[in-house]
């Protein structure tokens, strides 16, 4: 059955990829930016760039919620655990990630750990719930990112902690919310050389648009003339987005169309999106590795749950950060630059040395071009391997 299955997608995969082909106009670029880190990967981990024709470019965006982090905020977590004496429940991406390189080195929640720290790897909220019930004398902190695919998780955790009225357990809020990212990307792309815009359309995300359906994005497409193409996450889904994308912006069409039907609607997850507004309020901004500053693009536990905000409970400040001098992440994030552009790509940082958080990250860029190695291996055909 399962080879009967691998030749019938193989089939398909030839189909769609010549489709593809027959619908590039030779006579223009397409630059399609895939907004979500688990699209890169799919990208890379099937050789889908491969199949385009060179004239079908795609972009990294900055749908890795790893990778959007600023440094100041894992300095939050790690300052938690290190000088507060809490128990810090983080899921397993955050662990290696870098934080700022002021006063400590360059130290990450792992580090931290390894001095002693008291950091729990979690897979869900529900498990940072039972250790917070298995230690009522010690302080349970989550360290809760993530875009609104995480989000509910975390909303419901902090319905549950009230209801049963645990004192002990609280929740550092980095949620942020996709479509105003992708309204900043628009809002403040830079043109490249030739002075057009780099982004011609964009996939876009399949966990988040589960919660959120594809409504969201509609004003996006119309205000800024831009096709955007729900899909999900295996190759076949891709590469039917990126066919879908041409076919829309051949006939000058910008419209939000959901290849990934069979888990997005339009409206969403209404029960998700309900939890996420009693728990949850904008904050005024937020910060973005690579974006800025972006009004109203992250949460903030509202004041009904006021007891269970870390950021209020230790009352945390933001400290000023700086990304490592040579790390490119910020670029790479906002699909300005390639991550084998970086002078530090598999010398300096690599998956188990990582500089910034894309090397890191699970979905991030500079660790879907490392892993799968098209990058070196492109090299290595033209001689041009160091
Ligand atoms: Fe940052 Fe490393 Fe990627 Fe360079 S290779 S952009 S240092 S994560």
């Amino acid at each position: 059955m399962k080879y009967i299955d691998e030749f019938r997608d193989g089939a398909l995969a030839q189909h769609v990829a010549r489709s593809i082909k027959c619908e590039a106009d030779a006579g223009r670029s397409y630059r399609i930016m895939e907004f979500c880190g688990g699209h890169t990967h799919a990208i890379h981990r099937y050789g889908i760039h491969d199949l385009l024709p060179a004239n079908v470019r795609m972009i990294h965006g900055p749908g890795c919620p790893v990778c959007v982090l600023p440094m100041n905020r894992i300095d939050q977590a790690i300052d938690l655990a290190l000088q507060r004496d809490v128990i810090l429940c983080t899921y397993g991406d955050m662990l290696r990630v870098p934080g700022s390189s002021r006063e400590r080195g360059a130290m990450s929640l792992l580090r931290a750990k390894a001095q002693g720290a008291d950091i729990r790897m979690v897979y869900a909220t529900s498990d940072a719930l039972d250790i917070a019930r298995q230690h009522p004398q010690r302080e349970v902190v989550f360290f809760a990112i993530g875009f609104e695919t995480t989000t509910p998780p975390t909303a419901v955790a902090l319905q549950l902690a009230k209801a049963q009225g645990l004192t002990n357990f609280s929740v550092l809020c980095n949620h942020v919310l996709t479509p105003v990212a992708m309204r900043a990307i628009l809002t403040t792309s830079e043109p490249d050389a030739t002075g057009c815009t780099r982004i011609d359309g964009f996939i876009g995300p399949a966990h988040v648009s589960t919660v959120i359906g594809s409504r969201p994005y509609e004003t996006i497409a119309t205000e800024f003339r831009k096709p955007i193409v729900i899909a999900g996450f295996e190759p076949l889904d891709v590469m039917q987005a990126i066919l879908m994308l041409l076919r829309q912006l051949n006939t000058g069409r910008a419209e939000v169309e959901n290849e990934f039907t069979r888990a997005v609607t339009h409206d969403g997850n209404l029960k998700a999106q309900r939890v996420m507004s009693e728990v949850f309020a904008l904050r005024d901004q937020f910060e973005w590795r690579g974006l800025g500053n972006v009004p109203y693009s992250g949460l903030r536990i509202n004041d009904s749950y006021a007891e269970f905000d870390a950021e209020r409970r230790f009352a945390l400040t933001v400290a000023a950060w700086q990304d490592h001098k040579a790390c490119e992440c910020a670029a790479v994030l906002r699909g300005v630059t390639e991550p084998h552009a970086c002078k530090l790509f598999g010398t300096v940082c690599t998956p188990d040395t990582p500089v910034g958080p894309c090397m890191v990250s699970s979905e991030g860029a500079c660790a879907a071009h490392y892993t799968y190695g098209r990058v070196r291996l492109r090299k290595a055909a033209s001689g041009n391997v160091g």
